[in-house]
């Protein structure tokens, strides 16, 4: 027994990058009975949920949620514009660069990793070097972490976007925003981003349990293209369903949509640019104690 008294009050509250701290809000949106699951308010909450979600990620294109992890969501990325045998390139800043790229390869894919540390970002001249270097158009997709939360590198999706241009490379670009999703500015249309995956336990405030991949039109052209892709993975029915069971192919995940609205709202009464505002006032809060 320690002789000092614990100072520890109240509820816990532990800052780590996620699952992260659940505003009261979100926490009892998710307290009630089970909704009904076939018609009704449940129903009805989707489409402006899916609009929403949208707007925080800066695009007009098309967004499919699942019930998973960030794992899942980078897996149904994969699954529905890679093929076994394609080229990805994955220019790595830290630990999950290098998950999403062991994901790529499980799924048969031939994966270029090209590490860069994990003390500096992606160095967009070797990348539009080696894009230029690949005049057979063979690498299919980069994927490209936005934040690397294990080392915590922000690095420049719009500049992978204009490394790709400058080699006129028709590669996707595919974003990891699981770790930056409303915390870091991101701006998919504007950065010319094909592919974005998150989450809903990071900056979305909500206990995992459902992750989303909001992908544009030249994404989708290469999804029709596949020979097939799971059913369960498949994002066209979750992004334009005909029947509400097909949001998230069987029952939804009803508490984290009661959260989720919960959290969309807070972000919205904020607004997201004053959401990334008051981020980068932390950020430079926390850098400037370190340095004193
Ligand atoms: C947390 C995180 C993941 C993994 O998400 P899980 O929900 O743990 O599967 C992937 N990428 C980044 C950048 C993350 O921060």
């Amino acid at each position: 027994m320690s002789s000092h008294p614990n100072l520890s009050h109240g509820r816990g509250y532990l800052a780590i990058p996620g699952p992260s701290i659940m505003p009261e809000a979100v926490l009892n949106a998710m307290h009630r009975p089970a909704p009904n699951i076939y018609a009704g308010e449940l129903v009805d909450m989707m489409p402006p949920l899916m609009q929403d979600l949208r707007a925080i990620a800066k695009t007009k294109h098309n967004v499919a949620m699942y019930i998973g992890n960030g794992h899942a969501a980078w897996e149904a990325s994969l699954a529905n514009v890679i093929s076994p045998g394609d080229k990805v390139l994955v220019p790595a800043t830290g630990r999950f660069g290098l998950g999403w790229g062991e994901m790529a390869t499980a799924l048969g894919a031939d994966v270029e990793v090209m590490d860069f540390g994990k003390q500096s970002p992606m160095d967009l001249a070797r990348i539009a070097e080696r894009l230029k270097a690949d005049t057979a158009h063979e690498i299919k997709a980069v994927l490209a972490v936005h934040v690397d939360t294990s080392t915590s590198v922000l690095n420049d999706v719009a500049g992978v976007r204009a490394a790709l241009d400058a080699a006129g490379h028709p590669a996707l670009l595919m974003a990891d925003c699981i770790a930056s999703f409303a915390c870091d500015r991101f701006e998919m249309d504007a950065w010319g981003v094909d592919i974005m995956v998150t989450g809903c336990q990071k900056g979305l405030m909500v206990p995992p349990g459902v992750s989303f991949v909001f992908f544009n039109d030249r994404a989708a052209q290469v999804r029709a293209k596949m020979p097939r892709v799971s059913m369960f993975w498949d994002w066209a029915p979750r992004a334009n369903p005909q029947e509400f069971y097909q949001y998230h192919c069987g029952t939804a995940p009803t508490h984290h949509i009661y959260g989720l609205r919960a959290a969309l709202d807070m972000i919205h009464a904020e607004t997201i640019e004053g959401v990334w505002d008051r981020h980068t006032v932390l950020a430079r809060a926390v850098w400037a104690a370190c340095e004193a």
